[in-house]
C-alpha cells in the first residue's frame, strides 16, 4: 500500500494537504494523483517491452474519465473496452480506433456492428459472436477470447478465467473457433484470454498463457493461422493493506514472455491492466458527518456511502482508512466507517482502529482509482461527486459534481399523473 506524506498531521496527496481539498471542493471527492499514473504505466510497459513487442490496453472500465483516458493516451497507452460506451469515449478523448480492442461479452449485433463502424478490432466472446462479426464485416481482422479453465481474483465475482464463468470460448473448441472464423471469411490475428481482477501470485497468469499458446500452435499446424498478438488480459493485483505483499508486474511479465519467445513464433504481447494503472493513483475524501457509540460498536458517519464507493459493500473489500488531519494522531478505538445509505450493508470499512474522531473530521479512503467512481451510482437520490485531479500541487476539476436536478433530466411524468 501506497503511504503518504505527513505534514504536522495533516495527509499531503499530490502536493497538496487532503484537508485543504476536502475544504475547497466539498466532499465527497475523489483526488486522482496524475503523476501515479504516468509511473504506473511506464512501470508495466518497461517490465514487458524489455522482453519482448509489448501493447498495454488500458482496462478503462477501471475508470473511464475523460482526464485519465487522455493522460494514458498521452503515455502511449492503448484501450481495452468493453462496451460501445467505452470505445466512444476512448475516442472522445483522443484515442484513435486503432489504438482500440473490444472485448464486449453477451454482446448484440447491432454494438458489435456499431463497434466494427468505428474501425475497432472485435475480440470474439463466443462462436455466435463469430458468426455475427461475419455478416457483419466478413474480412474483419480479429481476435479471440478463450475461457483457458484457469481463473483468479480476489473474489469469486471477478474471477473471469474458470471454466464455469460466462466468458471466452472453451480452449478445447478454440482450435474450430479459429478454423471456422478462417472459412467465413474473416482474418484472425489475435488470442486473448482474461483470467480475473486482482489476483495474486504468477501461476494463474502463466498457466492461462500457457494454455494460449498451446491453441497458437495447434491453429499453426491445423489452419495455417498465423497469429501477431497473444494478449494475456489483466488482473495484476495491487496491494490495498499496510505491509501487503503482492506479486510485481516484472515478475509476471518475465515468466509469460519467456513462455510465448520459447513456445511460439509471435513476438507482441498485449496487457490489459485497469487496476493497475489507476488504483493507487486516487484517494476518496468524505467528511465525518456523524459519530456514534454503542454498547456493540462505534461508528463514525461520513457522507460518502457505497453509492459513492461499493467496492466493500458488494466484494467485502479492504480500502485502507485514515482521518487526513489527524494524520500523526495515535489510534484511540476501534471503528466501523459507514456511509448514508439507507442500508445495513452500507460500509466503507470494518473495526478499524483510528484517532478520536470528531464531525468536520475529513477522512481519506485509499487506492480509490481503479472500480471505484467508475461504478458508483445514485442511489437513495445522491447525485455523484466530483472529481479532481492534482499534479505537483496544481488542482483542476475534471468532474463537477452532479445536482438533484440531473437526477430528474430524462424522467417524464404521462400527462395524466398531472391532474
Ligand atoms: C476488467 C478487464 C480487464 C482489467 O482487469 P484489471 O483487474 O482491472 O486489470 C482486462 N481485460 C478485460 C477483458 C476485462 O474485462
Amino acid at each position: 500500500m501506497r503511504d503518504f506524506e505527513n505534514d504536522g498531521g495533516h495527509m499531503m496527496f499530490g502536493g497538496v494537504r487532503a484537508d485543504s481539498i476536502a475544504e475547497r471542493y466539498g466532499t465527497p471527492v475523489y483526488v486522482t494523483d496524475e503523476n501515479i499514473i504516468r509511473e504506473n504505466y511506464k512501470r508495466i510497459y518497461n517490465a514487458f517491452a524489455k522482453h519482448m513487442e509489448a501493447r498495454v490496453h488500458y482496462a478503462c472500465k477501471a475508470n473511464s474519465s475523460l482526464a485519465v483516458l487522455r493522460i494514458l493516451e498521452q503515455e502511449g497507452s492503448c484501450i481495452d473496452a468493453v462496451s460501445i460506451g467505452e470505445v466512444m469515449t476512448a475516442m472522445r478523448a483522443g484515442f484513435d480506433a486503432s489504438r482500440i480492442l473490444y472485448t464486449g461479452t453477451s454482446v448484440g449485433s447491432a454494438e458489435l456492428k456499431a463497434v466494427a463502424d468505428l474501425g475497432v478490432m472485435i475480440n470474439a466472446d463466443s462462436l455466435s459472436a463469430i458468426e455475427r462479426l461475419a455478416k457483419i464485416r466478413p474480412d474483419a481482422k480479429m481476435s479471440v477470447r478463450i475461457n483457458p479453465g484457469v481463473g483468479a481474483g480476489h473474489c469469486d465475482k471477478v474471477n473471469t478465467g474458470a471454466k464455469d464463468t460466462k466468458f471466452g470460448i472453451p480452449a478445447d473448441t478454440a482450435a474450430d473457433a479459429y478454423g471456422r472464423a478462417v472459412e467465413l471469411g474473416l482474418e484472425p490475428i489475435g488470442i486473448h484470454a482474461h483470467i480475473g481482477s486482482g489476483g495474486q501470485g504468477i501461476e494463474p497468469f502463466t498457466d492461462a498463457v500457457s494454455v494460449l499458446t498451446e491453441i497458437t500452435n495447434r491453429i499453426k499446424d491445423d489452419h495455417d493461422i498465423d497469429l501477431e498478438f497473444i494478449d494475456m488480459g489483466g488482473g495484476f493485483g495491487v496491494p490495498y493493506r499496510p505491509n501487503e505483499q503482492v506479486t510485481d508486474a516484472e515478475e509476471i511479465a518475465e515468466a509469460v514472455t519467456d513462455i510465448i519467445l520459447n513456445e511460439t513464433s509471435v513476438r507482441t504481447v498485449a496487457i490489459e491492466p485497469g487496476r493497475y494503472m489507476v488504483c493507487d493513483s486516487t484517494i476518496l475524501l468524505t467528511r465525518c458527518t456523524d459519530v456514534k457509540r454503542t454498547e456493540v460498536k462505534n461508528y463514525i458517519g461520513t457522507d460518502a456511502g457505497f453509492n459513492t464507493l461499493i467496492r466493500p459493500a458488494f466484494y467485502g473489500s479492504y480500502h485502507h482508512v485514515a482521518i487526513a488531519n489527524k494524520f500523526n494522531k495515535a489510534c484511540e478505538g476501534k471503528y466501523d466507517v459507514v456511509g448514508p445509505i439507507c442500508e445495513t450493508g452500507d460500509f466503507l470499512a470494518r473495526d478499524r482502529a483510528l484517532p478520536m474522531p470528531e464531525e468536520g473530521d475529513v477522512i481519506a479512503i485509499y487506492n480509490a482509482g481503479a472500480y471505484s467512481f467508475s461504478m458508483s451510482s445514485t442511489y437513495n437520490s445522491r447525485p455523484r461527486c466530483s472529481e479532481v485531479l492534482v499534479c505537483d500541487g496544481k488542482i483542476d476539476v475534471i468532474r463537477e459534481p452532479e445536482t438533484t436536478e440531473d437526477l430528474w433530466r430524462h424522467q417524464k411524468i404521462p400527462e395524466r399523473l398531472l391532474k
